[in-house]
């Protein structure tokens, strides 16, 4: 049986461009991480990744290059700090994103029903092997426009009863057919939440060719038809008796409203890298580690300790803390690693900072191999997407890309299509 053949992508792990090479996703609710789960993912990439791991924009962390052999024993691994990498890839409910990550008000909040997710979907057999992957994601407002591009976006919306309630947007997604998500049902009561989604994922499982995602039904059937479909589903409007006990959260609600955070360079960092910030959540924010939506990582410093000191801190231990004194650019593995690249993104996002004026750099970019969007090009300030391959001299292939400009509502618009990297250049340039 070849590596193809097995299914291995319910288990969060990809086939690597480079043959007989893996790719292992570790999914954090809401991307929050302990400071000895982050050492253990740090062992693991110095043991069987060579040292390499990348933060995605959805909270979660990459280890390549892994061997067949590893995996077991990864698997292993992550299992013995209570991390998971069920349902990472493939057919799966995905890991809950949050990137309100710098909301300290309501990020606990957010991170408890995140678990709660996660808890209850990941690995739960009748949520497996649907048509495609199913993204939720959870915000505090509607700022980031996150909640467009998930299948299922929560949006918190605070009732005067006190009342955790959230509005729930559906049928979002980006890839080759961008279509923003819309509103099903505002202010639903945190205790309807996992029924809805239950019904919704019931229709989606029940009603969607295979390959395809949630928007896909809902252009297919319409708006009408999605919302009576959903309706006659009996736990579409069910409610679970309110959760009673002590709040399982890393991030407490009683320190600092201060964020610090550390930036890298497409989300690329090594083991040591992690276990070095590990150590440093020990001592400045209550050993939690927090995965942000720009490839980041985001502490919240401790009662008593100040984020100056803990920027300085971490600049002293080799960390960038400054956002002023790096281009915020989210760049995906592209050709690098990942199957379906088209370019070499690192390079390409290299290119395209080293030529940026002032005005652009002070701006938010996003880089993505292909169309699947992993870096999210249409909620960056500019976005830049590999399109497709253009033949060029002998064998050789040439990356053409299309920018996208965001917008005041929705998703940002294509301005340029089928750019070589020179008048990709050019354009950026002329953003001054
Ligand atoms: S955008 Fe495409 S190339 Fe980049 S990581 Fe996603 S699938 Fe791979």
């Amino acid at each position: 049986m070849t590596a193809e053949t097995k299914d291995f992508r319910l288990d969060g792990i990809y086939v690597q461009r480079q043959e007989g090479f893996f790719m292992q996703r570790v999914k954090l609710p809401a991307g929050v991480i302990s400071a000895q789960q982050a050492r253990t993912v740090a062992l693991a990439a110095e043991r069987f990744g060579r040292g390499s791991l990348h933060l995605t924009t959805r909270g979660s962390i990459e280890i390549h290059w892994l061997t067949e052999a590893d995996l077991p024993a990864m698997k292993t691994m992550l299992a013995s700090v209570g991390l998971t990498s069920r349902g990472a890839c493939g057919g799966a409910v995905r890991g809950i994103t949050c990137g309100s990550s710098q909301d300290s008000a309501h990020f606990p909040q957010i991170e408890i029903l995140a678990r709660r997710l996660q808890r209850h979907f990941a690995g739960n057999p009748r949520f497996e092997r649907l048509p495609k992957k199913f993204k939720i994601g959870i915000e505090s407002s509607v700022a980031g426009k996150r909640h467009l591009i998930q299948d299922v976006g929560l949006v918190l919306n605070q009732g005067e009863d006190g009342r955790n309630a959230y509005d729930v947007w559906v049928a979002g997604g980006l890839g080759r057919e961008p279509q923003p998500g819309f509103l099903l049902t505002p202010a639903v009561p945190e205790e309807r939440i996992i029924p809805l989604i239950e019904a919704i994922l019931r229709i989606y499982a029940a009603d969607t060719p295979p390959g395809k995602r949630v928007k896909h039904l809902l252009r297919t059937i319409g708006e009408e038809e999605f919302r009576r479909r959903i309706a006659a589903d009996p736990t579409s409007s069910e409610e679970l008796p309110p959760y009673k006990g002590f709040p399982e959260t890393l991030i407490s609600g009683r320190t600092s409203t201060e964020r610090v955070t550390a930036h890298f360079i497409a989300g690329n960092l090594t083991g040591k890298d992690l276990s070095a910030l590990a150590d440093f959540a020990d001592s400045w924010s209550d050993g939690v580690l927090m995965v942000g939506s720009n490839q980041d990582i985001v502490f919240q410093p401790a009662a008593g300790k100040d984020g100056q000191s803990a920027r300085a801190e971490l600049e002293w231990l080799g960390f960038q803390p400054h956002a002023d004194r790096q281009v915020t650019c989210r760049v995906c593995p592209g050709n690098h690693e990942c199957r379906a690249g088209l370019a070499a993104t690192r390079d390409i996002a290299a290119a395209v900072t080293e030529a940026m004026g002032p005005a652009a750099k002070r701006l938010t970019w996003a880089v993505s191999g292909c169309h699947n969007s992993c870096t999210q090009p249409q909620l960056a300030d500019f976005g830049i997407m590999t399109s497709r391959l253009q033949r060029g001299e002998g064998e050789q292939r040439i990356p053409l890309f299309d920018l996208f400009r965001s917008q005041v509502d929705g998703l940002g618009e294509k301005i340029e299509s089928g750019l070589g990297l020179t008048e990709l250049i050019a354009a950026v340039q002329r953003l001054g």
